[in-house]
């Protein structure tokens, strides 16, 4: 399972400022949906809508076909992993941070989620051990080691739908090529929804959408969009 569709969604936060105006698309289970746009666009807003931080004022938002205002919030919620663009982390362990909010969880979980060797083989995601302190907001570890903690502690979830949310746009870029690569092994596994700001960083999406000002302006493949440019 795991397809997404959006139908006609529209959407603002305040009466007076429409932010999506009749938004449409639809990405099958198991693949990747880029999408792509300025700062403003609405692509988070998307995101949003999807995990019912909001409901949209018009359309509907379907998963498997089922309208997600049919299901409760906590069987949605554990559909949908988000790795957004700033995490937030605790002043504790990286298994703490990994593990946060799943008491249950062994170590074995824990570690195969840091590690990646429930997903893909040994993809190294942590650099360091789970029992390292992070420190204050995380300070103890560069930003590279943060988005790492993030993505494991989103695939400890195991969810079928994953939306990375400029997960590595605050990293450098030689860090950012080496979590992209993980992410695309990870991503090849599940729904996957990829906000991005530039066409060049989602050649590996199934396809692409480009959003700009609430509206669906663009629909193709890499490629495809290459060659309209
Ligand atoms: P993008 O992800 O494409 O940069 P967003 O979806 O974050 O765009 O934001 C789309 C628009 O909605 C922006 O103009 C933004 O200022 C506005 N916006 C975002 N969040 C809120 C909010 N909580 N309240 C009011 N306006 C918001
Ligand atoms: P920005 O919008 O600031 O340029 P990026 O495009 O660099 O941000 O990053 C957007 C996110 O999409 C990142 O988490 C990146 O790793 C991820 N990403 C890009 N392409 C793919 C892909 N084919 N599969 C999975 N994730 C991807």
């Amino acid at each position: 399972g795991g397809a997404v569709t959006f139908e006609n969604i529209v959407f603002g936060y305040d009466s007076d400022r429409t932010i999506l105006n009749g938004v449409s698309f639809a990405v099958g289970a198991g693949e990747t949906l880029a999408i792509v746009g300025p700062s403003g666009a609405g692509k988070s807003t998307i995101a949003r809508l999807l995990y019912r931080f909001y409901d949209p004022q018009g359309g509907r938002i379907l998963i498997d076909g089922q309208d997600i205002k049919a299901v409760t919030q906590k069987s949605l919620r554990a559909e949908i992993g988000i790795v957004p663009q700033d995490t937030v982390l605790f002043n504790d362990s990286i298994g703490y941070n990994i593990a946060y909010g799943r008491a249950d969880a062994s170590i074995e979980e824990i570690a195969a989620a840091a590690t990646g060797a429930a997903i893909d083989g040994f993809i190294a995601i942590l650099p360091q051990g789970y029992e390292t302190e992070v420190g204050e907001r995380g300070l103890k570890l560069s930003g590279g080691e943060k988005q790492r903690v993030a993505i494991a502690r989103t695939l400890l979830k195991n969810p079928p739908i994953l939306i990375l949310d400029e997960a590595t746009s605050a990293l450098d870029s030689r860090t950012e090529a080496a979590i992209q690569d993980t992410l695309e092994r990870i991503a090849a596994r599940r729904t996957t929804l990829v906000i991005a700001h530039r066409l060049s960083t989602v050649t590996g999406a199934d396809r692409i959408i480009v959003l700009e000002r609430g509206r669906v302006v663009e629909t193709g493949t890499h490629d495809q969009l290459l060659e309209m440019r």
